[in-house]
């Protein structure tokens, strides 16, 4: 909500235009978030676990984090072809995989479409 810094990004496979509004790291506006909601969960429990959940930090850290990961890959995946670069980077076979089984699901996917109009105007020459 804080970030306006949207960028704008192609996909690697099909050169569809996306917008990317999450980063992979954490901005200042989330550790202080979390600092909150330490200081809000340790002031709730300190009568039964008085400064042990002052630890509680680390927990929250590590669930912004992920949660973050989880948002950034999710949007780095694109949504007519079904390309990860994530994927691609680790291990290509897996990437090409997600983009068929992608296609499989989606037949409406922009991408076949385009396709089949391409196939079928080459079978009618
Ligand atoms: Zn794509």
């Amino acid at each position: 909500m804080f970030q306006s810094n949207v960028r704008e990004c192609y996909c690697a496979l099909c050169r569809t235009p996306k917008k990317m509004t999450f980063t992979r790291h954490l901005s200042l506006i989330h550790y202080l978030q979390i600092t909150l909601l330490t200081v809000v969960s340790t002031w709730l429990l300190f009568p039964l676990l008085e400064w042990k959940t002052a630890g509680s930090f680390f927990l929250y850290w590590a669930g912004f984090e992920l949660t973050r990961k989880l948002l950034y890959r999710r949007e780095l995946k694109c949504k007519v072809c079904g390309f990860d670069p994530t994927w691609y980077r680790r291990d290509v076979r897996v990437a090409r995989k997600q983009v068929e089984t992608f296609l499989k699901e989606n037949p409406d996917s922009p991408l076949l479409r385009a396709k089949k109009t391409q196939t079928s105007s080459e079978m009618t020459h």
